[in-house]
């Protein structure tokens, strides 16, 4: 699975499960790994205290 934001691959572990973060080892961005059966997804994660100016 690739990071949906620059495309590197993110090297998501096989056994990993939902609510687990990981980090895009190129542009730093988190996201939340969301399983529902063999299907991994990726949701944004949450950043607290962090300002994104919207
Ligand atoms: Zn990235």
């Amino acid at each position: 699975m690739n990071c949906p934001e620059c495309d590197a691959g993110l090297g998501i572990p096989d056994d990993a499960v939902t609510g687990e973060i990981v980090s895009c080892p190129d542009c730093g961005a988190d996201y939340e790994i969301s399983k529902e059966g063999s299907d991994v997804a990726l949701k944004q994660a949450e950043t607290v205290g962090e300002d994104w100016g919207e």
